[in-house]
C-alpha cells in the first residue's frame, strides 16, 4: 500500500514523534511505500488566504471556496497545496499523527485541511461529498495523544465521549466528508505520565500497523441513507 503520514508535532523527540517514526519503520519493513508530510519541519503555511492561488478569479470579492474551485479546474493552487494534493492522490491509506489540542487538531494541521482539502478537489458540485467525496477509495486513521486520561473521555466523563464528541468533527466532518473511509482511531492516553504505558502504546501501535487493512472502519451512513432535507431516513435510524 501507499501510506501517507501527515504529522503535526514540533518536537522530534516527543511521543508523537516516536509514533510517527515507528509507523515509518514498521510500514517500510512490511513492504509498504511511505511518505511523510512533517508539517512543522516543512513550515507549512496554516492560514488560508489569497496567496494560495496563482490567479484570483474575482478581484472585487474574495470568496475562498470559489477561488478553490477555479484553481482545481485550472491547476492554479500554490505549489505547497499542489504537492500535498498530489500525495493524497498517490496514497491508499492516510495516517494523521497529532497531539489533541483544544479537543481538535493543532492549528498547523487545521490549516492543512482548510487549504489542501479544497472545493473542487475533495468535494463540490461535480464531485459530491462523504461516500462520493473526491478521495473515495482511500482509508484514513487518526493517531492521537491526549493530556487527559481515558476515563475523562467517556460518555459521562468530564471531557465527553472521545469518539462521539471529540473526534467526530475530524473523522466525519473532515475525513469522511472528503471521501476517505475513516477507520477506528489509535489513541495514546496521557503519554507524558509514565514510561510503562508509553511502551504498551508503542507495542499496541506496532500490532495495529501490522494489520492496517483489517482495522474496522467507522460505520458512517452513505449519503443515500439521507433524504432531500439531509435527514436520516426512518429505516436507517
Ligand atoms: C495548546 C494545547 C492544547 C491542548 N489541548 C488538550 C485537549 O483539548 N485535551 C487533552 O487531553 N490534552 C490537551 N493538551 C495536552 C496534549 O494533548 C498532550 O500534551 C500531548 O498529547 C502529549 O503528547 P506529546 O507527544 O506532546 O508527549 P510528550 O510530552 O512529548 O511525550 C511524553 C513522553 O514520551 C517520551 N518518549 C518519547 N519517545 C519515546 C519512546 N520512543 N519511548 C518511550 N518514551 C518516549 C518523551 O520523552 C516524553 O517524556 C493540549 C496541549 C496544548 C499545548
Amino acid at each position: 500500500m501507499n501510506v501517507l503520514i501527515i504529522y503535526a508535532h514540533l518536537e522530534p523527540k516527543s511521543f508523537n514523534g516516536a509514533l510517527k517514526d515507528l509507523a515509518v519503520s514498521e510500514l517500510t519493513s512490511l513492504g509498504h511505500q511511505v511518505k511523510v508530510s512533517d508539517l512543522y519541519a516543512m513550515n507549512f503555511k496554516a492560514v488560508a488566504d489569497q496567496d494560495d492561488f496563482d490567479t484570483i478569479q474575482d478581484e472585487n470579492f474574495f470568496k475562498y471556496q470559489i477561488e478553490q474551485g477555479n484553481a482545481a479546474k485550472t491547476n492554479s493552487f500554490s505549489d505547497d497545496i499542489q504537492v500535498e494534493q498530489e500525495k493524497l492522490r498517490w496514497a491508499d491509506f492516510v495516517i494523521f499523527q497529532f497531539p489533541l489540542w483544544w479537543y481538535s487538531v493543532p492549528a498547523i494541521l487545521k490549516g492543512w485541511f482548510d487549504r489542501v482539502f479544497a472545493s473542487g478537489f475533495v468535494y463540490g458540485k461535480d464531485i459530491g461529498r462523504y461516500d462520493k467525496g473526491g478521495l473515495k477509495g482511500r482509508k484514513a486513521m487518526l493517531s492521537t495523544t491526549t493530556g487527559s486520561p481515558e476515563y475523562a473521555y467517556t460518555p459521562y466523563g468530564m471531557d465527553g465521549d472521545i469518539h462521539e464528541k471529540i473526534l467526530y468533527h475530524i473523522n466525519h466532518g473532515m475525513l469522511y466528508f472528503a471521501g476517505l473511509e475513516p477507520v477506528e482511531p489509535f489513541i495514546a492516553w496521557t503519554p507524558a505520565r509514565d514510561e510503562e504505558n508509553r511502551q504498551r502504546y508503542l507495542s499496541e501501535y506496532r500490532s495495529r500497523l501490522h494489520r492496517l487493512s483489517e482495522i474496522p472502519s467507522i460505520p458512517y451512513h452513505p449519503t443515500s441513507h439521507y433524504d432531500n432535507n439531509h435527514q436520516l431516513k426512518v429505516e436507517y435510524r
